[in-house]
């Protein structure tokens, strides 16, 4: 039994050393990637439910990686997040949204924020010097950011939204309904839309359909009366769609309407069927 049991302990170590070598070569990676900067924004569309018309853009990560291609976040995010890399791999990764916002002059784009990023001293400042020097209109940006940033430290977080809304960038919080979603602290922020999270989508088919129903009820109502818009995320059927529309939610995003994809050329004009 001793015996075992070290054999059990050498090849756990054995893993953990494997696990510590895979997460320090992937940050190595990161490392080289962000000199080459090998980062690259892809688009997925954000449309109007009633009549699918394209409103705005999320601008998704991804990591064009030599050997495996564009790599999407949950490849790397954690990895990123926890060595502090994340920082530099957003700002390098937004130069290009808002450079991309310059030819492409369509709609509004949303940037996903990490809380620690969004909390740096300088992140209202410097993402406005960034649009001002690619003479982009504020308007046309969002953030996106989650409940867990703005808890962290509320009046430090409501201050950066002002100061960001003041200019004419919004903000939407992501992944709503996954987090604390301590409604009472929802007024207290200038936010612009809420993100239901893709698992309450997902949830209105199938065997938590009433469950999921119930909770998306509660999130428009909430957000009706608050006078926030609402996004619903991953939306991937059309039933999923005809349900968010029926319950009222105004605006949606997932693999129904649009993948991301690398480049949006403008809006792309839809081939009309021949009238007969
Ligand atoms: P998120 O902000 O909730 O982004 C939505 C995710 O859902 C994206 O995954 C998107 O590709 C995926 N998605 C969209 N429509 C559908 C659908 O119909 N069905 C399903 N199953 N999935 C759908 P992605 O691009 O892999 O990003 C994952 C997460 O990584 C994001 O979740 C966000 O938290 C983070 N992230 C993405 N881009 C950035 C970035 O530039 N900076 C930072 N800090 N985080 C980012
Ligand atoms: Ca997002
Ligand atoms: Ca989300
Ligand atoms: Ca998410």
């Amino acid at each position: 039994a001793k015996a075992r049991g070290r054999d059990r302990s050498e090849r756990f170590d054995e893993e953990m050393r494997a696990e510590a070598m895979r997460l320090l070569d992937l940050e190595a990676d990161l490392r080289r990637a962000i000199q080459r900067d090998a980062f690259e924004p892809h688009f997925q569309p954000i449309v109007r439910l009633a009549d699918g018309v394209v409103v705005g853009h999320e601008a998704l990560l991804r990591w064009k990686h030599e050997l495996h291609g564009a790599l999407p976040p949950s490849e790397f995010l954690r990895v990123c997040e926890d060595s502090g890399l994340i920082e530099q791999v957003d700002w390098l990764l937004y130069q290009r949204v808002v450079a991309w916002m310059g030819r492409h002059l369509e709609g509004y784009v949303s940037i996903n924020v990490s809380p620690r990023h969004f909390h740096a001293d300088d992140f209202a400042e410097r993402l406005l010097r960034i649009i001002g020097d690619a003479r982009v209109d504020p308007h046309r940006l969002r953030i996106e950011i989650t409940e867990g940033a703005l808890l962290d430290d509320a009046p430090r977080a409501a201050r950066i939204l002002n100061t960001l809304r003041a200019e004419g960038v919004l903000a939407l919080l992501d992944d709503f309904g996954t987090g604390f979603s301590a409604l009472s602290y929802l007024h207290r922020f200038p936010i612009q839309a809420l993100k239901i999270d893709q698992s309450f989508i997902a949830g209105l088919s199938g065997e938590t359909h009433a469950e999921s129903l119930a909770l998306v009820r509660a999130i428009l109502a909430l957000a009706g009366t608050l006078g926030i818009d609402t996004i619903g995320e991953g939306v991937e059927t059309e039933h999923q769609r005809q349900l968010l529309t029926g319950l009222g939610c105004a605006y949606g995003q997932g693999y129904l309407f649009g993948r991301p994809v690398a480049q949006v050329e403008g809006r792309a004009p839809k081939a009309r069927p021949a009238a007969v």
